[in-house]
């Protein structure tokens, strides 16, 4: 392995700490940043995902409020509890865990939230914001994302950025994202032709297809820095593991920096909920005094 290797587990690490620090700040003078975290149905990736934020929430003194519904809970009975939270006073993010059963209209609970609580940035409001160059709240996993590069490449300025995939919430953000970072961004996707050629001249790669080793590592230009955000589950030598969209072995061969997966972007993205989070408490009361990426 040539490539440095891009530690997720440290950064998120980092962050939680600082974090914890401005939410103890905050808590001093009253204000205790507070997360609404809905999960709906049994979903066991999602109750692990769901585990994982409150944990992190408590342990960095965000308090946490729990609704838990059955898989038969219904769209007007989810917008309601949304509209409840939006005027509850100590919450200051909402997260509905997604995917939400089948027959529930995810897009109309999420458009329900208060723009100020969408921690996820998957709002409207939000993602108009970003698109526009205004202060958004940024999706977790793009914004995470962001944070792993600005560590192996610190001038973003003029890089040749490739995102492939063009979902909504890690593809276009991301692309957003790096476009206010002054990168020439191409978005790749399903029907994009040769991305190997595309791969080639870029100086940043970031995977979100959800497809196993889905990008060969000589197709990447020497050097380049890639961000691997696929989180798909294979089974090797009968064994059940987690790998990401890019083949990591060749990849690590040949760029110049790699996030591994896991211990890479993952954990980013709930440390950036938690940022998220807080950031919304402290606009609660117009400070503007935010946790930067
Ligand atoms: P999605 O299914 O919504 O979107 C996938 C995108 O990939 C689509 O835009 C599609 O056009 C594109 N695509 C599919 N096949 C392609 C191909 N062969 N070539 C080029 N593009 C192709 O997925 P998503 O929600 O954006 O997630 C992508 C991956 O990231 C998944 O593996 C998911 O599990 C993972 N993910 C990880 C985190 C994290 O915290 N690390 C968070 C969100 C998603």
């Amino acid at each position: 392995m040539t490539a440095t290797l891009i530690d997720g587990r440290a950064a998120a690490e980092r962050l939680r700490q600082r974090v914890a620090a401005r939410t103890a700040e905050l808590a001093a003078t009253g204000l205790v940043p507070g997360l609404a975290v809905v999960l709906v149905g049994d979903d066991p990736a999602s109750q692990i995902y769901v585990g994982s934020k409150t944990k992190q929430a408590q342990e960095t003194g965000i308090r946490h409020f729990d609704h838990r519904l059955p898989a038969t809970t219904g769209t007007q009975e989810l917008i309601a509890l949304v509209r409840r939270l939006n005027t509850d006073a100590d919450v200051h993010g909402i997260l509905v865990q997604l995917p939400l059963p089948r027959g529930v209209d995810d897009s109309a609970v999420l458009a329900a939230i208060d723009p100020t609580k969408d921690v996820d940035g998957f709002h409207a409001v939000n993602a108009g914001k970003l698109a526009l160059g205004e202060d958004a709240t940024v999706p977790c996993t793009p914004l995470g994302c962001l944070i792993l590069l600005r560590e192996a490449m610190p001038s973003l300025a003029g890089k040749r950025a490739l995102v492939i995939g063009r979902s909504n919430i890690v593809g276009k953000p991301m692309a957003q994202l790096l476009l206010q970072n002054d990168c020439t961004v191409t978005i790749a996707h399903s029907k994009t032709q040769d991305l190997p050629a595309l791969c080639g001249e870029s100086d940043i790669v970031v995977a979100a297809i959800g497809r196993p080793k889905a990008i060969a590592g000589q197709w990447l230009k020497p050097g380049a820095v890639v961000i691997d955000v696929g989180i798909n589950r294979v089974t090797i030598d009968g064994k059940s593991r987690v790998v990401g969209d890019v083949d990591f072995a060749s990849a690590s061969e040949r760029a110049g920096a790699i996030t591994p997966v896991p211990g890479g972007v993952g954990p980013m993205t709930i440390a950036c909920l938690l940022m998220n989070t807080v950031n919304a408490a402290i606009r609660s009361r117009g400070g503007t005094d935010l946790l930067r990426p």
